[in-house]
């Protein structure tokens, strides 16, 4: 277990970042529109000051963020001749492990960890959580007015980006007055709100609904119907010619039926089991998915289950009933 380190300010925070001269941006394993749009913008304002910035994550960029300005530069790999006190930002998650086995070992002391989760292990020499945040986006906008980076038409793209993608499209609860003041100041700078909709959500392969179609007709419902899982196994994607990107709605499918008030999706494939869970908003998910070794927040978790699939599902449920379902 690492020990707790405190929380720096906003000063802090943007002192390091002026103090350094080389940077790494890391966004975490199957990444989503907030961990590889924040470090993104940061990595550009960076730029725009004059530093040297590399960004690394394991997995390619999936395709619905390949319109991102920047992702050109993603890679798993990083160049030989990088700087020793190059400080690396961890964006959007709670601990290093979910950057990969890809990850070299590193210096606590070259670690700036920037996050909205609850329960983040505050693992950097530096730690920027703010869990009221709906995005690790809007975090780093706090560090954009810091380092006196004009907003331009790019950046705003970027941190948009991270807002829709973790308001689900100004759906869930932390779709906040400010945060829509944010968004329309960002739209204003130039962000095109149609076209990140129409990437990010609606540019589905006819895959993907076959895939859904084949997990909506294997859900079932316990406790009296207030939980609703399904699974996505191997034979699945291999039927509907499928891939793990084409799975990423299905557990918001599966908790948008009334009277469910917990969603699961297991994800059966790649040699092992991912658990994606969905709560409305009674059951702490993150709780339950902390239980078993995962996190993420109060209403979207996530873990990944050592054992069958059998055996997930019976783990799930119990971790479930114990935050109350
Ligand atoms: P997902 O269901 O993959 O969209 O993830 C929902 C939320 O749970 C996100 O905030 C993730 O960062 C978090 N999460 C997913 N998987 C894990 C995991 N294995 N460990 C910790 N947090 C996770
Ligand atoms: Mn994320
Ligand atoms: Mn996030």
């Amino acid at each position: 277990m690492i020990e707790q380190a405190a929380n720096n300010t906003t000063d802090e925070v943007v002192a390091e970042l002026k103090r350094r001269s080389a940077f790494v941006m890391v966004s975490h394993v199957k990444p989503d529109g907030d961990t590889l749009g924040a470090g993104l913008a940061l990595g550009l304002a960076l730029k725009r000051v004059g530093k040297r910035v590399h960004y690394f994550q394991q997995d390619p960029v999936p395709r619905n963020l390949r319109f991102l300005p920047e992702t050109e530069f993603v890679a798993r790999e990083l160049p030989a001749d990088l700087p020793a006190d190059a400080l690396w930002v961890f964006g959007d998650m709670s601990s290093t492990s979910r950057a990969g086995e890809y990850l070299p070992a590193l210096e606590r002391a070259n670690i700036l960890d920037i996050d909205h989760h609850l329960g983040n292990d505050h693992f950097g020499a530096f730690n920027y959580v703010i869990p009221t945040e709906c995005s690790t986006g809007t975090v780093v906008m706090h560090l954009l007015r810091g380092l006196d980076v004009a907003v331009d038409r790019d950046i705003a793209t970027l941190i948009l980006t991270t807002i829709m993608t973790d308001t689900g499209g100004f759906m869930h609860s932390n779709t906040t007055p400010e945060v829509l003041d944010l968004s329309a100041e960002l739209m204003r700078v130039g962000a095109d709100k149609e076209q990140i909709t129409e990437e990010i959500f609606a540019n589905k392969r006819p895959a993907a609904l076959a895939l859904l179609a084949k997990a909506l007709d294997t859900m079932r419902f316990e406790h009296d119907g207030r939980y609703c899982y399904s699974a996505v196994t191997e034979a699945m994607l291999a039927q509907t010619g499928a891939d793990g990107e084409d799975t990423e709605e299905i557990v918001n499918h599966l908790r948008s039926m009334d009277g469910v008030e917990v969603s699961a999706l297991f994800k059966a494939f790649d040699d092992e089991i991912r658990v994606s869970l969905r709560s409305r908003g009674r059951v702490n998910v993150q709780a339950a998915a902390a239980r078993l070794g995962g996190g993420g927040h109060f209403r979207a978790s996530g873990l990944t289950f050592h054992g069958t699939l059998d055996e997930a599902f019976a783990g799930v449920d119990a971790a479930l009933v114990a935050e109350g379902l």
